[in-house]
């Protein structure tokens, strides 16, 4: 298979990694896919899974290894869904707990550079325990600790697999100095090209919002959950470096871009 261009932010989970994508893309003007964003897409392509709380009830490192699999399982998927994008010649940055360092290995050529956050275990619970306060979301509140001691084995395994490959990990402490990371996430993905402003910049950031939009509807379906939390849809001005976002759920961003572009600010 041809693999698209990307470059990766991977790392175990409440390391900050989609707050620092985001940001990077938009000031970058680089293609933002988020693998979180496609989960519910994906689970129709895939064979079928067991659920996270029977993977859970095996122990952490069960868990861990459940993980893995399926991430490997869902690279290819990713891989189709960059290059469904057609990005050319400007890579996507793609984002995601299910990328690991062994990875990179096998998709050399296409991966154009990565990085890894490693977050300490209290920034791991602080993020998980702040996405909780969010929603409403009983079974992922009984979940908490069994996937904390998971997420241990994932941090873990990422930095063996680091070292192993020889790539590159950013640890993020407990009280995490966000500059810094930002900072060491950029020098790690260096210079690259990026999406043509104007129309092209627009289309893109629209295809971004509306994955966004498909995935908390289903996600909202399956939990039951009555209101979703607001999600920072980005600006679909297309002028470069637009950083601007725009807060809501996937109503009120359809109501509120009706039959143009998102702007989220008044400047354009
Ligand atoms: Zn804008």
């Amino acid at each position: 298979m041809t693999w698209p261009a990307m470059v990766w932010i991977g790392g175990a989970p409440g390391a900050g990694k989609s707050t620092i994508a985001r940001a990077l893309a938009r000031r970058c003007d680089l293609p933002l896919h988020p693998i979180d964003l496609w989960t519910y897409a994906h689970l129709d392509r895939l064979p079928p899974l067991r659920s996270l709380a029977e993977d859970l009830a095996e122990g952490p490192e069960y868990a861990a290894d459940a993980f893995v699999r399926s991430s490997r399982l869902r690279l290819e998927l990713v891989a189709e869904d960059v290059r469904e994008r057609a990005l050319g010649d400007v890579p996507a940055l793609v984002e995601g707990p299910q990328l690991f360092p062994s990875m990179a290995d096998g998709v050399d050529a296409a991966v154009w550079a990565a990085v890894w956050l490693v977050p300490d275990a209290e920034q791991t619970r602080r993020t998980r325990e702040e996405r909780l306060a969010r929603a409403e979301d009983p079974a992922g509140r009984s979940r908490l600790e069994g996937l904390l001691a998971r997420d241990a084995v994932l941090a873990e395994l990422i930095r063996r697999e680091a070292a192993e490959c020889g790539r590159l990990v950013v640890e993020v402490a407990a009280e995490p100095e966000w500059a810094r990371v930002c900072r060491a996430v950029e020098d790690a993905l260096g210079a690259l090209p990026r999406l043509p402003a104007g129309a092209e910049l627009s289309w893109q950031r629209r295809y971004e919002n509306e994955a966004a939009c498909r995935q908390g509807r289903l996600w909202q379906a399956d939990i039951g959950l009555a209101e979703l939390p607001p999600y920072p849809f980005a600006c679909e001005c297309g002028t470069s470096g637009c950083a601007v976002t725009w807060s809501g759920t996937p109503d009120t961003y359809e109501i509120q871009r009706r039959n143009g572009w998102l702007v989220a600010h008044s400047a354009c």
